[in-house]
C-alpha cells in the first residue's frame, strides 16, 4: 500500500493557510458551504479549463466548477477578453448600458418562458423577487416548496433543504425543518413543505386555494440530480393554472446548463416565472428573474419593488453576453458525450468492484449515490445514501487529483474532454480500490 500512497497529493499548505486565515474570516472561508471539506477547504491560485491549481502545487480536475457556474470551464478566453474590454469603459454607472440590454435580449431569446426579465446579484435574491411577485399578483400568502430543494439562504426559504430523516416527520405531511439558528421561526408559517415528484399530495394542497406560488427546481440538482417523473412537471403546470397559483422554476443550477433554455426547454414545460444564476455568466455574480411580461411589469406599474446596487453591473454583463453567445446547442451535445462517458465509466468501475451505487442525472450534472439500488425519486430517497462512504470516496479522489463535491452534484464543462474523463476514471478506479481495501 506504500506504493499507492506515495503518489497521493497532499494539502498541507491549504490546511495551514485556512488555519491562519481564521483570524480574519470566520472559519477561514466566506460561505458555510465551503466549510467542513475533507481533508481541508482548499486555497486555489489559478483556474484554467477543467483544472484548478492550488497552493500545494497540485493540479486538480475540477467537478465543483465554482458550485456549478463554470460550464465553459475556468478562464475561457472569449469571456476574459470581453471582461477586459469592458473594464476600460468604467465599473458602475447607476444607469443603464448597451451591454445589459444585449444580455437581456439573449436571455429572452434563449429561455422559452422569458417574455420579460430583470437581472439581480445572486440566486438567493432573485428567488425572493419571484416570491414577492407571486404574492403581489395573487394576493395570497402561502408558498409551497419541496423537501431537499434549495432556494437560497434567506429566512423564508431555508427550510427543509437537507432535513435529517428523523426530524422531518411523515412523508405525506413533512415538518418544515429550519436550516439555521437565528432564522425567524414564523417564516415557516407562510410555507407548505411537500415531498417532490408526488402529484396527488400537491393537488390536494393546492385545492385549498391559498397558495400564491409553487417554487421548485424543475430537476432537483442542488443535492443530487434527480429527474422529474414522466408527466410530473406537466401535471404541476396544469394544476397551478387551474388553482390560480404561480409556478416558479428555480433554474439557478439547471438554467443554461441542461440546455440553452434550461430545464423548461429540456422538459417542454413553461413556468410563469423562473430564476437563473450560476451558468448564466460562467462565474461572474449575475442572476436573473424572467417570465410572463404581466408579472415582470408589476415591477413598473404594480407597486412591487426590486432593487440592487450591483444589478446588471456592466463588467458582469459583458461576462453574461460572452457566456450566452458561447452556449450553442452543439456545446451541450459535446458535454453530453463526455458526461455520458464519465457516468458510464463510473458505473462500470462500481459494478466491477462490487460497489453498490447509482450514477444518475444528466450528463451536464449528475450525482453518485452509494448504497442506493435505484434512482432517487425525491430527497428522502437520496438521503438514504451512504454519506460516510461517499465522503471517503471523494476524499480519496481528491488525493488522486479529482475534486468532486462531498454533498451533491458533479458538474461538467465543455473543457472536460476525452483525456480529462479518462484521467478521472483512473482516479475513480484508484479511489474505489482504496475504500474497498
Ligand atoms: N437556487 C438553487 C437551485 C441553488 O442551487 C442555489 C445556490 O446554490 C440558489 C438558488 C442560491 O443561489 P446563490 O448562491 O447565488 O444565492
Amino acid at each position: 500500500s506504500n506504493a499507492i500512497t506515495s503518489d497521493l497529493l497532499s494539502f498541507t499548505r491549504s490546511a495551514e493557510a485556512i488555519r491562519h486565515n481564521c483570524q480574519w474570516m470566520a472559519g477561514g472561508v466566506n460561505s458555510n458551504f465551503r466549510l467542513n471539506i475533507s481533508p481541508t477547504p482548499l486555497v486555489i491560485e489559478r483556474g484554467e479549463g477543467p483544472f484548478l491549481y492550488d497552493v500545494d502545487g497540485n493540479r486538480l480536475i475540477d467537478y465543483y466548477l465554482g458550485m456549478g457556474p463554470m460550464i465553459l470551464g475556468h478562464n475561457p478566453a472569449a469571456l476574459t477578453q470581453a471582461v477586459k474590454r469592458q473594464i476600460d469603459d468604467g465599473i458602475l454607472f447607476g444607469a443603464q448600458s448597451a451591454v445589459e440590454a444585449e444580455a437581456a435580449r439573449l436571455v429572452c431569446q434563449m429561455v422559452p418562458s422569458a417574455e420579460r426579465m430583470r437581472f439581480g446579484g445572486s440566486g438567493s435574491e432573485v428567488d425572493q423577487a419571484a416570491l414577492r411577485l407571486a404574492r403581489a399578483a395573487t394576493g395570497r400568502r402561502n408558498i409551497i416548496k419541496f423537501e431537499g430543494h434549495y432556494h437560497g439562504w434567506f429566512d423564508n426559504v431555508l427550510w427543509s433543504t437537507a432535513p435529517a430523516p428523523d426530524a422531518a416527520g411523515p412523508r405525506e405531511a413533512p415538518k418544515a425543518v429550519a436550516g439555521s439558528k437565528g432564522q425567524l421561526a414564523d417564516t415557516a408559517d407562510t410555507l407548505v413543505v411537500l415531498p417532490w415528484n408526488d402529484p396527488e399530495l400537491l393537488e390536494a394542497r393546492l385545492a385549498q386555494g391559498d397558495i400564491a406560488a409553487v417554487i421548485m427546481e424543475a430537476a432537483m440538482c442542488n443535492a443530487g440530480a434527480v429527474h422529474p417523473l414522466p408527466g410530473y412537471l406537466e401535471g404541476v403546470r396544469e394544476a397551478c393554472t387551474r388553482h390560480g397559483t404561480i409556478l416558479i422554476f428555480d433554474e439557478v443550477i439547471t438554467g443554461f446548463r441542461l440546455a440553452p433554455g434550461g430545464a423548461q426547454e429540456l422538459f417542454g414545460v413553461t413556468p410563469d416565472l423562473s430564476t437563473f444564476g450560476k451558468a448564466i455568466a460562467n462565474g461572474f455574480p449575475v442572476a436573473a428573474i424572467a417570465g410572463r411580461a404581466d408579472l415582470l411589469d408589476m415591477f413598473v406599474s404594480g407597486g412591487v419593488v426590486h432593487g440592487g446596487t450591483y444589478n446588471a453591473q456592466p463588467i458582469a454583463m459583458a461576462a453574461t453576453v460572452a457566456t450566452l453567445q458561447s452556449l450553442k446547442p452543439s456545446l451541450y451535445e459535446e458535454i453530453a458525450v463526455n458526461g455520458t462517458r464519465l457516468m458510464d465509466g463510473m458505473r462500470e468501475i462500481f459494478a466491477r468492484h462490487g460497489v453498490k451505487a447509482v450514477v444518475e442525472g444528466f450528463p451536464q450534472v449528475f450525482h453518485v449515490a452509494f448504497g442506493l439500488e435505484q434512482p432517487a425519486r425525491d430527497y428522502r430517497d437520496l438521503a438514504r445514501m451512504n454519506r460516510q462512504a461517499y465522503v471517503a470516496f471523494t476524499t480519496a479522489l481528491l488525493h488522486r487529483g479529482v475534486r468532486a463535491l462531498e454533498r451533491g452534484a458533479w458538474f461538467m464543462s465543455i473543457a472536460h474532454d476525452d483525456a480529462v474523463v479518462a484521467s478521472t476514471l483512473e482516479a475513480v478506479e484508484g479511489a474505489v480500490k482504496q475504500i474497498r481495501a
